[in-house]
């Protein structure tokens, strides 16, 4: 295949909507293809890539443009478990401290663990909470009865669907879309300040945010 740029497809359900915005469902240029070509998935958008391949044995040649929005031709329920990553923890709270409430950057935020992890609290959504480190220093290694705390909304653990919703309400980097996918996001809000810090935009950081969490 001829050496491209390969850039990523927006991955949509079968009704056009994304599989997932909590991370953003977005697969390989490289897989776009060859789910197409298997039929796995169909081609909405492309980029103004052209993508050839000479004819060979295995197949006849390919002529078509890189997929940048590709939608799943069987549907795939969005009313299961989301994944359990720090994003979808800082997605769910809003990314504002579950005890005071207050908005936080991208740089000011940590994780608190409700009923400490040394009094057998776990690693899961009911008892992984966003909190701003006062709060978090305050709360220290003490329950929340301890602490004199509360939380300002039970933390629940969320669907793909419920996430997407939540992710609907909070501005993207621009720079991490394509105009492309822009009709297929729903009303989402967008912002071109990298300084705002305030959603997660830079892709190396994909490790840290998205890989599921061990849970106990
Ligand atoms: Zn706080």
């Amino acid at each position: 295949m001829t050496a491209v740029n390969f850039k990523p497809a927006l991955l949509l359900n079968a009704d056009f909507r994304p599989v997932s915005m909590v991370p953003m469902s977005l697969i390989s240029g490289q897989d776009a293809i060859k789910d197409t070509l298997s039929e796995r998935l169909s081609v909405v958008e492309t980029y103004d890539i052209p993508i050839r391949t000479q004819g060979s044995r295995l197949g006849n040649a390919i002529n078509m443009k890189l997929p940048s929005v590709v939608a799943l031709k069987h549907y795939v329920s969005v009313d299961r478990p989301a994944p359990f990553t720090r994003y979808s923890v800082f997605i769910r709270d809003k990314k504002r401290c579950a005890y005071c409430q207050k908005e936080l950057t991208m740089s000011e935020f940590t994780f608190d663990h409700v009923v400490p992890r040394s009094k057998g609290g776990k690693d899961c959504f009911e008892n992984v909470v966003v909190s701003c480190s006062p709060c978090n220093t305050i709360k220290a290694d003490k329950s929340l009865r301890e602490a004199g705390m509360t939380l300002a909304r039970k933390a629940i653990a969320p669907t793909v669907r419920q996430l997407s919703q939540i992710a609907m309400s909070i501005p993207i980097a621009a720079n991490a879309l394509h105009e492309t996918w822009m009709p297929y996001l729903g009303p989402v809000t967008v912002y071109t300040n990298e300084s705002d810090g305030r959603f997660p935009s830079d892709m190396s950081s994909a490790d840290y945010w998205n890989v599921e969490l061990e849970t106990d």
